[in-house]
């Protein structure tokens, strides 16, 4: 699924009145009848059927006949529209460029902001790979009404990311700063270094090391765990500095599986070094011996940016979802096509618009 930047130019407001309302019809339905669409648009002075129609023709909205009513769901397209006009509105992303990274659920681009300054729009796109493990697919959706709309989860992983990676920064740990956030994308600074994957050589393997030790282990202190700290989500600027970035899988030191979480992303580091740069150590932090917690950075990000409730939501998740494996950035996509399993979550409602607008 690619960033059509070229069609965001060009919709009238008329147009984006019919799409805003899709956009709000589906918070309640899978597919929002039409009739639905003609109501929430509002336009006094018709129209609406052509706009719709010039609406799919652009690949925002599509059509689903439905055995009951025919009616239209938004595409991915449609949604990137929604963000990307709010956050130009914001003045926090002005053009986009080049794609630069396609990650596991993920595109990520640069974009330019008005005074020329370089950042980077992270789209979440959870919901691209399918439920792959059938077993964990029926465990989940037991419990619910129906399975959730990746539109859904895709916000709820960007509203998680925003608020960890909000918390870090204040708290000077070295990731990328948060600059806007809204529904399924947030934009943060560019970093100009590149992930340990990609790093052929470094000076002194047991400083970096160390440092991510020293790193993980702060996390813990702090209260948190990374959760996929691994060799793609550690970017190395050119004076071997780590910076962490990708933060919707991170937990609290208080999650039941916490030690072994904390054990994986330490094992991560320690098997990597060991083969690619033929670097071992006896050292290396143990959960029980090496944290101490001094802060609560996980309290403080479920009681100001996401709550517990909805990072629950996401995890439970996640696990139904299987573990899906990171690969490199360069690698080609394999565009699996989106596949939407069904209606809005019930708990849209927590994820109202107006918890996406903080903006710094
Ligand atoms: P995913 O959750 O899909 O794995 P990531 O957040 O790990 O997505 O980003 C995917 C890739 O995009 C990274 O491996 C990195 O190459 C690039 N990237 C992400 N954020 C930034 C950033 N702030 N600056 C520079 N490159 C970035
Ligand atoms: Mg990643």
């Amino acid at each position: 699924m690619k960033l059509d930047a070229k069609g965001i130019r060009y919709l009238s407001p008329d147009e984006v009145r019919v799409l805003t309302a899709v956009e709000t019809g589906s918070r309640n339905h899978n597919v929002v009848p039409t009739t639905l669409i003609k109501t929430l648009s509002k336009l006094h002075g018709g129209g609406t059927n052509k706009f719709i129609s010039d609406l799919a023709k652009k690949n925002l909205i599509a059509k689903v006949v439905n055995s009951k009513y025919d009616g239209y769901k938004l595409t991915y397209g449609g949604y990137d529209y929604l963000a990307l006009k709010t956050l130009s509105k914001r003045e926090t992303v002005y053009s986009v460029g080049n794609q630069i990274g396609v990650g596991k659920e993920s595109d990520v681009l640069i974009i330019m902001q008005s005074d020329e300054t370089e950042c980077v729009l992270k789209i979440h796109r959870l919901g691209r790979m399918s439920f792959r493990n059938v077993k964990n697919q029926r465990d989940y959706l037991k419990n619910k009404n129906s399975s959730p709309s990746w539109m859904y989860m895709s916000r709820l992983s960007a509203t998680k990311e925003y608020a960890f990676m909000k918390v870090l920064h204040e708290n000077g740990f070295p990731v990328p700063k948060p600059i806007d956030h809204n529904r399924h994308c947030i934009v943060m600074s560019y970093i100009n270094a590149i992930p340990l994957r990609q790093v052929e050589k470094v000076g002194d393997p047991g400083k970096l090391y160390s440092d991510l030790m020293d790193l993980i282990v702060k996390l813990a202190n702090y209260g948190l765990i990374h959760g996929d700290f691994n060799e793609f989500n550690i970017l190395v600027t050119s004076d071997q500095q780590p910076i962490l970035i990708d933060f919707p899988q991170m937990v609290s030191i208080n999650h039941k599986n916490a030690e072994y979480y904390f054990n994986r992303d330490v094992d991560c580091i320690r098997i990597f070094f060991k083969k690619k740069f033929r670097y071992e150590s006896s050292l290396y932090p143990k959960f029980s011996l090496d944290v101490n917690r001094q802060f609560s950075l996980d309290l403080q990000v479920a009681a100001t940016g996401f709550p517990s409730k909805l990072q629950k939501e996401l995890e439970e998740y996640t696990e139904a979802i299987g573990e899906i494996p990171e690969k490199d950035s360069n690698e080609s996509n394999s565009d699996n096509e989106l596949e939407d399993s069904g209606s809005e979550s019930q708990s849209d409602a927590d994820l109202s618009e107006d918890s996406n607008s903080n903006k710094n």
